[in-house]
């Protein structure tokens, strides 16, 4: 089972254009969808749950024509949009089994084992009688995530999970999620590139609505190597640095300002080559270093 989406652009009625001409190949297993907000990641998503229309272009999950058979699509998906809303004063059992029933599952003593097996699989079945207004950021997304897999999606769409999520939660989360993808394609979209490197096999870059890098993280930051050179200097020297060399990165590190250059030579004045990490691969793809359109990366690992 593969999601093939092929020349998807969409504009909506205010000439904003969200996506344009978007192709990826999704294989099973964790896919990220890296970008900046308001790149174009959650009109792709919603696309692809069949909740929008694109204004051109073809979605194939498997051999199924997803734009032209919806209704059959909606029963083998799966969507956790950026934002739900929850009814606060129901317990997690209850709205689960009643989401169920909304999915098909019309026999009771059926759908009470569904109800019960995907509670313990996001590790909720001991807080199953609490009211999901008293869940933390973690729980509600654990419980959206029950409420996703409802029907066993072959395809699980994930729109920016973690934001808001505190570190265990995000971790008790992401892991979660891996489980999932030995079955199934889940693709995530999401701001954070630590979401990316330490989850998915196959990821994509996008920005303003164009995909600019599409890889495998372990195969793009190999690329980066002997690339990548940082230099520690005071906050006063960042313009001068910014005219002399192509600075793909800028970070705060105990008050001294750390930046990462790009450069196929070394440069001298006192850069270190450092060892590559996602983060340099999306920087150096955002500043137009790397990748470009829709050129896939074709460093062998
Ligand atoms: P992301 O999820 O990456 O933050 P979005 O898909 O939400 O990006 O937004 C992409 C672009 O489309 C943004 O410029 C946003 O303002 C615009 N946009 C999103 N939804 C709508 C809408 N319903 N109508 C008009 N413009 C929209």
């Amino acid at each position: 089972m593969e999601l093939n989406i092929t020349n998807i652009s969409k504009t909506y009625p205010n000439g904003v254009a969200a996506l344009k001409h978007v192709s990826l190949r999704i294989p099973k297993g964790m896919y990220g969808l890296l970008g900046p907000n308001g790149a174009g990641k959650s009109t792709l998503m919603r696309i692809l749950a069949t909740l929008q229309d694109p204004s051109e272009g073809t979605i194939h999950l498997g051999e199924t024509d997803v734009l032209n058979s919806k209704d059959e699509v909606r029963k083998t998906l799966g969507y956790l949009p950026q934002e739900f809303g929850l009814y606060p004063k129901a317990t997690a059992e209850n709205l689960l089994d009643y989401f169920a029933v909304l999915k098909g599952f019309s026999q009771k003593a059926s759908r009470r084992e569904v109800v019960e097996s995907l509670l313990k699989k996001v590790n909720l079945w001991d807080a199953r009688r609490l009211k999901l207004g008293g869940f933390s950021g973690g729980m509600r997304q654990r419980f959206g995530i029950a409420v996703a897999l409802l029907g066993n999606p072959k395809l699980l769409i994930v729109d920016e999970p973690t934001a808001g999520l505190d570190p265990t939660e995000r971790v008790r989360f992401l892991n979660l999620l891996s489980e999932l993808g030995e079955n199934s394609v889940v693709l995530l979209s999401t701001h954070i590139v630590e979401d990316v490197s330490e989850l998915c096999t196959n990821m994509a870059i996008i920005n303003k609505g164009e995909i600019l890098l599409e890889t495998q993280p372990l195969v793009a930051i190999r690329s980066l190597r002997g690339k990548i050179w940082r230099l520690m200097i005071d906050k006063s020297r960042l313009p001068e640095i910014e005219t002399n060399y192509q600075v793909i990165s800028t970070k705060l590190f105990s008050g001294k300002t750390v930046v990462h250059v790009y450069s196929n030579t070394n440069p001298g004045n006192g850069f270190d080559m450092v060892e590559p990490d996602l983060e340099d691969v999306y920087f150096s793809t955002m500043t137009g270093h790397m990748g470009s359109g829709r050129k896939k990366q074709e460093v062998a690992l």
